[in-house]
């Protein structure tokens, strides 16, 4: 059934691609819907850090070039790449930021190192973050928008921006005065909590995406929730529009000049994690938003024709899936990567011995769990090993720090199903019946790499990056602290993602290619829905959504030339 509605772009998918692409597209005068499948706009990215990863971004001084992008890039890349794509990202990604920034969006570069440090070209300035946002500002959007992910925000209702978030996670200088400032600023918010008990402070993605979509907003944006794309519609080779679900009716609409597809991956795909990924692991333990890039957009992409790249991989981040009967995934998964480099810890497989360096960035601990599960077979999940002084410190399996959280607040259910106890080394390997002296060897030699501070395995806390998850307090090397202190404590590790990273080819320009190499007539992908144009590498903080919006820009900048008889 036909509706008649027509518009200059449809949109399929409201996260940050589908949101940039919007926002450029009705700044150059074009009438825009986006078709949202969830009941709220925002996708993965709304709920994600909001980092966007943007080399030679310009905003702030500096002597980061383009040049040394490239350099970084190119001892990263190990996989054929579209160089072309390559390009067109290091040009136009400033190009965006800066566009942004003229929009009045408070970017600013944190201090993240990349995520190889070691590699040349590698810096610690190209991570941008969005400061927080009046949730408020939005209208009576303000609660339609997707909320933080769980373990962003304070027992899961007080919004945390990244310096409290590690601040507090950590128990690090002036923890407890910034608990104290959270709980007094929502509590004293009288009028929201008349309405609704979400924190209007938005920060991280939320706070991203809250400015993004203020924008979107006044630019007369449409957004149409609870409407799924289903199929694209092709006449004469063309594609035409789309024909959408909702509620159970099924109908079409036109799309004048393009649609850009920005529906996300496939992660909550279990199908097609089967058929594409070499280890699938399950949906459940990806941290994406429950059952909504489930790939109906790739799907709909290779029914007329396009062709995929780079699908056998995801935005891998380990996580763990804590016991929370009656709660969503996005309450009980707990993302691993803010534990795993700490001292006093240790990760093995299921032989109990170790496989990577644990605190490398969390997309390089996902390869090597798939690398070592599939060679040793006895990994994903494997384990997170740790003692009484790292309990005592830091965040672990999803609960805080022991002063916080003492053991006795964790409930009995999640005692030797989730979280393992013993008084020794040995005790623990049997619980969790790993060999015990495999892991009673594993922990003597991370007791003598402590004395020492060198990791000869795996060269644990030699660089600035893992360093980031280290104790400043903890010498000579701080990622590196005995396991000495009983009780002794076991988590198991998911190979969970963040999203997949291949999907549709597109090109340059962000159009979608079939076979040949030819792009399909207007059609377009960002984001996830597109592949990822550093293959298989994930580069530095903000590498998804930093190309994610830089496509979704270049998209609307094509179909703006195009509409306007340019090209
Ligand atoms: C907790 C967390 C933290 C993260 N932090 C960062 C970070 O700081 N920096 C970074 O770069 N990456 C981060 N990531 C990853 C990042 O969030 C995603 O890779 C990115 O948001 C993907 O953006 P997207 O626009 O492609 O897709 P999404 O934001 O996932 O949006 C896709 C949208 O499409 C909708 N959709 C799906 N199918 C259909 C359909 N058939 N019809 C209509 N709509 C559909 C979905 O409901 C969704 O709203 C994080 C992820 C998580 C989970």
């Amino acid at each position: 059934m036909g509706t008649g509605e027509e518009y200059d772009v449809v949109i399929v998918g409201s996260g940050a691609a589908g949101a940039m692409a919007a926002l450029r597209s009705a700044e150059q005068g074009l009438s825009v819907l986006i078709v949202e499948k969830a009941h709220k706009f925002g996708g993965t990215s709304a709920t994600s850090g909001g980092v966007m990863w943007i080399p030679n971004h310009q905003l702030e001084p500096g002597d980061d070039s383009r040049e040394q992008a490239l350099e970084y890039l190119d001892s990263l890349i190990k996989v054929p790449v579209q160089r072309e794509r390559l390009d067109a990202y290091l040009d136009t990604a400033p190009e965006m930021a800066r566009y942004l920034k003229t929009l009045g969006m408070p970017l600013a570069a944190g201090v993240w190192p990349d995520y190889f440090p070691d590699l040349p070209g590698a810096r610690a300035d190209r991570s941008l973050v969005c400061d927080t946002f009046d949730g408020r500002e939005l209208g009576d959007k303000f609660p339609l928008m997707r909320e933080q992910y769980t373990r962003f925000k304070l027992l899961n209702r007080y919004a945390l921006d990244l310096p409290e978030f590690f601040s507090i996670s950590t128990r690090g200088p002036g923890w407890i005065k910034a608990l104290l400032k959270i709980l007094w600023r929502y509590w004293s918010d009288i009028s929201t909590r008349l309405i609704s008990s979400r924190d209007r402070r938005f920060t991280q993605g939320g706070a991203l995406m809250g400015h993004l979509y203020k924008h979107v907003f006044n630019r007369g944006v449409e957004v149409r929730l609870e409407t799924r794309l289903d199929e694209l519609v092709v006449t004469d080779g063309e594609v035409k529009g789309v024909r959408v679900s909702h509620f159970g009716r099924s109908y079409e609409i036109n799309a004048k000049y393009a649609v850009i597809l920005c529906a996300g991956g496939f992660e909550w795909n279990q199908e097609l994690r089967d058929r594409f990924l070499p280890v699938p692991g399950l949906t459940r333990h990806s941290s994406s938003p429950e059952d909504a890039n489930r790939g109906e957009a790739l799907i709909a992409g290779m029914q007329v024709g396009a062709d995929t790249e780079h699908t056998d991989d995801a935005w891998w981040i380990p996580t763990m899936q804590m016991p929370a009967p009656k709660a969503s995934n996005f309450e009980e998964i707990h993302q691993a990567a803010f534990d795993v480099g700490r001292p006093h810890s240790v990760c093995v497989n299921r032989n109990g011995v170790r496989f990577v360096n644990e605190a490398c960035s969390y997309d390089e601990f996902g390869e090597a769990i798939v690398a070592d599960q599939l060679e040793s077979g006895a990994n994903n999940p494997c384990w997170l090993i740790f003692d009484a002084t790292f309990r005592a410190k830091f965040s672990a399996g999803g609960f805080m720090p022991s002063l916080i959280m003492p053991d006795w607040l964790i409930s009995v259910d999640a005692w030797d199903h989730y979280i393992f106890k013993a008084d020794t080394v040995e005790g623990l390997a049997t619980k969790i019946r790993l060999p015990v002296e495999a892991v009673r060897q594993t922990v003597a030699n991370m007791n003598n790499y402590a004395r020492t501070g060198v990791d000869p395995e795996f060269n644990r806390g030699a660089n600035d990056y893992d360093k980031m998850f280290g104790d400043p307090t903890v010498a000579p090397n701080p990622c590196l602290a005995p396991i000495d202190r009983p009780p002794f404590y076991a988590v198991p590790i998911n190979n969970g993602d963040l999203g997949t990273k291949g999907g549709l080819k597109a090109d340059a320009r962000a159009r979608v290619l079939d076979a040949n190499g030819q792009p399909i007539p207007n059609l377009y992908a960002a984001g996830n829905n597109a592949g990822n144009p550093f293959g298989n590498r994930y580069p530095g903080a903000g590498g998804t959504i930093g190309p994610a919006m830089t496509f979704g820009f270049a998209a609307a900048n094509d179909i703006a030339e195009r509409a306007s008889g340019g090209a």
